[in-house]
């Protein structure tokens, strides 16, 4: 997979892209991820990419001259299929929540290309001419789309095969078959007389297997009951 974000904040990325797991994903080859700044595609000498916002009001909006041939920019050298093949993603807070199926679809997905808002949001043109979809990762207003860009790679990037070193986590871990997950234990068995469950401890693997089904999906039922109802 490939995925190209494009930001005025390229710096706010360096860290979160070469850390742990999206690390190691890029080293393996899994993803290739390419930053682009957005002033890199002004004309002017201030490198300017917003303006005032027609009709008045607050704030300043981003124009849709730098974010279409930021976005050209990176299609040009694309042959036809991978034009094709390729998804271009406005994080916003208006557009579709993000959840684990959205990042499962995303992860079969050959090209994103991820474009950062700012200020009061992007020109409706950006919108309505050149993404395809608009994903926001909750209900709630961030300064800037750089930080939903790392939790979309990140929810993404992960669930490319082979990223995970033990492909199990992928088949139990919370939002699968809509359950939360069941709760954890490590060593030591008794913490300060806080006692591991005996049955973790029992071997019975068949037995393990129904407990944790079981808490699964009492902890779904207590704390997340919505997930159950589809
Ligand atoms: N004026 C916009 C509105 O009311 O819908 C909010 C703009 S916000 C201050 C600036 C940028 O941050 C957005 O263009 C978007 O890229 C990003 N952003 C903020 N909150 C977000 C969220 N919950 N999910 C995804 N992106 C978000």
């Amino acid at each position: 997979m490939r995925i190209d974000i494009i930001t005025i904040f390229p710096g706010m990325f360096r860290t979160v892209l070469n850390e742990s797991i999206i690390k190691r994903a890029q080293e393996k080859s899994k993803v290739k991820i390419n930053l682009y700044n957005l002033r890199d595609y002004t004309f002017d000498k201030h490198r300017k990419v917003d303006d005032r916002p027609f009709g008045g009001g607050s704030g300043m909006v981003m124009s849709p001259e730098p974010i279409f041939r930021a976005v050209e920019a990176i299609k040009v050298n694309l042959k036809p299929k991978e034009c094709k093949n390729s998804k271009t993603i406005l994080l916003c807070p208006q557009g579709k929540r993000l959840d684990q199926e959205i990042a499962k679809r995303l992860s079969k997905e050959k090209h994103l290309i991820l474009i950062c808002g700012h200020y009061e949001g992007v020109d409706e043109r950006v919108r309505k001419f050149l993404v395809d979809e608009e994903i926001s990762i909750g209900d709630y207003v961030l300064t800037g789309g750089e930080l939903p860009a790392m939790v979309l790679v990140d929810a993404v990037v992960r669930l490319i095969p082979g990223v995970l070193g033990d492909k199990n986590s992928l088949n139990f871990e919370s939002f699968k078959d809509n359950l939360l997950e069941y709760p954890q234990y490590t060593r030591p068995a008794n913490f300060r007389g806080m006692r591991v469950p005996r049955i973790l401890l029992s071997g019975d693997h068949k037995k393990i297997e129904a407990w944790r089904k079981k808490e699964a999906l009492k902890r779904t039922k207590q704390r997340r009951p919505d997930l159950l109802k589809d």
